[in-house]
């Protein structure tokens, strides 16, 4: 009990002496209690406050010193990350560029498991970035209104080919009330359902992959009140990912979200990967307000289930996206202009390469004092401005040009290997038009140079097409021909039906592999020559011979018939 007349108590803490005894600490009075309040001693000596200051400082320097590791673990993980992207775009363009000009083809495999090689290493790299800054607090989720049809249906096309080569079926269940538009983060929530999807693949030898979306509607949420332009109200947003593939033991369910965790035992050389997949998806899905689950029986199949809380429907009409369904299929620019520059010659190089081919001329520079001299000279159409560079960067030699009345109106696109959120809104303020993450695809050049540039895209091709060149039939032995023939029907119809609407060199390629594999599993050459024409000329971005040769696939299935050989194509022009 407290003493009559004393000081109030303000017993702040509770602690054992090493006799055993429990005491109280008042730390403002510098008093101790015992368990009856009855004041003990004082005990507040200098030396005490000596240690204890000692100690209070040393933690402080410890968190401080943890707290600045930290920084410069994500700091050095950025820096590595931006110095690793940089040569890989010389590595994956060059690669990309050298088999269009290799008709070698041991020479051709070996640039192709440069490639593999490249991109899978971009992808590690890209999730240990992604990893560390989750872990820094440093990646921010961007909200924009989405498509969700259209993201779906996209997530079809792309893991199509794969889907046919397992011989597996992909449904996509789309629950009617879904509205078409929500504010979600398009770039996260893909990368979420990309991994959820190619685990279900992978883990799948037969069956199917569902892909279902539903909502659940928020009590405010009534269909038809929708007015244009405005932003109405939330709905709970759940998608799942169901495969009839391996399954997971259930004691094995939590640890697989932890980083680098796989189920125990699994073979690293059948299914590879290395397991920060789902510790990011977990963790971008807490970030967007949801959470992610999963239900397996081992043998039967797994069941990945995302649920988004509050995510805002979107009355707004979607922004019409030019850059939707674009392909560079044939694309030509009128003659213009374009200044590049950048410090590391390969990547002048790589462009250098590209933009001829599309009609445009290319004029480098290495660093922003030279952009600017060039710009003033000669007056380029646009610019392609890297950011990290000696002398000037990019940031100062965009803001002067923006300022010169002589060469504010050229267009400039940052060229960057940073994909930090800060750096592109820097990007924003420095007057940049636009920018391009490195590695730069061709496909994403293009897009973002039509923007701004005059170009023509070629007249439709349909007619064209028809009078593609058919060979006169050969003789060959292929076995199974009736099974081939139904493999193409209902298998490869379906992916060429959407590469033709849309020529895209990697799915074309993809298609190529897949038939070649059909060819030599069958004995059936001329399929064989069909697919290694159509590969090559997707590699060398042919792609108005791309499209011829895809427009006579339907007449070489034709001509695949049960009773007799096939009077193939051996070669299209
Ligand atoms: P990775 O696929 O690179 O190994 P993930 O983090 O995406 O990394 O997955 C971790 C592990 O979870 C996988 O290695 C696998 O053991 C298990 N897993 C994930 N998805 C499935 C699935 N659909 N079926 C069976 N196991 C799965």
């Amino acid at each position: 009990m407290q003493q009559a007349g004393a000081k109030p108590i303000q017993i702040e803490h509770r602690i054992i002496r090493p006799d055993g005894e429990i005491r109280f600490v008042d730390e403002q009075n510098e008093v101790e209690y015992d368990l009856n309040h009855k004041p003990i001693q004082v005990f507040w000596t200098i030396q005490d406050i000596t240690e204890r200051m000692q100690s209070e400082a040393a933690l402080k320097q410890a968190k401080e010193a943890a707290e600045s590791a930290n920084r410069a673990k994500s700091e050095f993980l950025a820096n590595m990350s931006h110095e690793i992207r940089t040569p890989m775009n010389a590595v994956i363009g060059f690669s990309e560029l050298l088999s269009t000009l290799v008709t070698d083809k041991k020479q051709k495999s070996y640039l192709n498991s440069i490639q593999t090689a490249g991109k899978a290493l971009l992808t590690l790299i890209n999730d240990i970035l992604d990893l560390s800054k989750i872990e820094a607090g440093r990646l921010e989720i961007q909200y924009e209104v989405v498509n969700s049809y259209t993201l779906f249906n996209e997530l079809k096309q792309i893991f199509a080919v794969k889907i046919a080569e397992q011989n597996l079926e992909f449904i996509v269940d789309i629950d009617k009330e879904l509205p078409p538009a929500l504010v979600l983060d398009e770039v996260r929530l893909r990368q979420v359902l990309l991994n959820l999807i190619g685990n279900a693949i992978k883990f799948t030898d037969k069956g199917y992959i569902k892909l279902s979306a539903k909502i659940h509607p928020t009590p405010s949420f009534e269909k038809g009140i929708l007015g244009p332009g405005k932003i109405s109200s939330k709905v709970e947003l759940i998608i799942s990912v169901a495969d009839t593939g391996i399954g997971i033991p259930e004691n094995q369910l939590a640890l697989i979200f932890e980083s680098f965790r796989q189920q125990d035992g699994q073979s690293t050389r059948k299914y590879g990967g290395t397991g920060l997949g789902l510790a990011i998806s977990k963790r971008l899905v807490e970030m967007m307000n949801g959470h992610i689950s999963v239900k397996s029986t081992v043998g039967e199949g797994s069941i990945f289930e995302i649920t988004l809380r509050e995510v805002e429907v979107s009355a707004t009409a979607l922004a019409d996206s030019q850059d939707e369904g674009f392909n560079c299929k044939g694309i030509s620019f009128e003659k213009a202009q374009v200044l590049v520059v950048d410090d590391i010659e390969s990547n002048r190089n790589l462009i250098k390469e590209w933009l001829p081919k599309v009609n445009l001329d290319v004029l480098e520079a290495e660093d922003g004092q030279k952009a600017l001299l060039f710009a003033e000279e000669y007056h380029p159409e646009l610019i392609l401005m890297d950011i990290r560079m000696p002398v000037m960067d990019g940031y100062e030699a965009t803001q002067l040009l923006k300022e010169n009345p002589g060469t504010d109106d050229i267009p400039i696109i940052a060229l960057t290997a940073s994909v930090t959120l800060e750096d592109k809104s820097k990007i924003k303020s420095h007057g940049f038009d636009g920018y391009l993450s490195k590695p730069v695809k061709t496909h994403d050049l293009f897009n973002e140079l039509s923007h701004y540039l005059q170009h023509t895209k070629p007249a439709e091709l349909g007619t064209q097409a028809v009078t593609a060149t058919v060979e006169t039939p050969t003789l060959e032995k292929i076995v199974e021909i009736s099974v081939l023939r139904q493999t193409l029907e209902e298998k490869m119809r379906p992916v060429w039906d959407k590469i033709s609407k849309m020529v895209e060199t990697d799915a074309v390629d993809d298609f190529a592999v897949q038939l070649i594999k059909l060819g030599k599993k069958h004995k059936a050459q001329h399929l064989m020559d069909y697919a290694e024409n159509l590969r090559e000329l997707a590699e060398d971005f042919d792609i108005d011979g791309v499209e011829r040769t895809l427009a006579a696939f339907p007449d070489f299935m034709l001509r695949t018939t049960d009773d007799g050989p096939i009077n193939g194509l051996s070669s299209i022009d």
